[in-house]
């Protein structure tokens, strides 16, 4: 029996989920039927070296954000909100250097 992927599961793994999308590494994974359903129903996972990871174990997700101009050093201020509720929204200032790299990131690693 090939026990579940996912990071402290002991159940049986019952159903094959496959990642990668875009990347060029796809992984397979044995689960269990509970992190499956979770898994179709929308949560959020990740795969590291062959471990699934879900819930606690992946960072905070972004779940809002604010921009606000720079009126001195050109760039924004981008305020980040997370899904951690202990987490209070933080700021980051960002140049247009790293405007353009965030761009050029999001650009190729949105999943269409
Ligand atoms: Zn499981």
């Amino acid at each position: 029996m090939t026990p579940c992927a996912v990071l402290r599961c002991q159940a049986p793994g019952s159903d094959v989920v496959t990642g990668g999308h875009y990347l060029n590494d796809v992984h397979e994974a044995y689960i269990c039927a509970e992190h499956n359903e979770k898994i179709n129903a929308g949560e959020l996972w990740d795969v590291k070296d062959g471990t699934v990871l879900m819930g606690q174990d992946l960072p905070p997700a972004l779940t809002g954000w604010n921009s606000s101009d720079s009126r001195g050093t050109r760039g924004f201020v981008l305020s980040l909100k997370t899904s951690d509720p202990e987490a209070k929204p933080f700021d980051v200032f960002i140049t247009p250097d790293f405007a353009k790299h965030l761009h050029m990131l999001t650009e190729t690693r949105r999943g269409e």
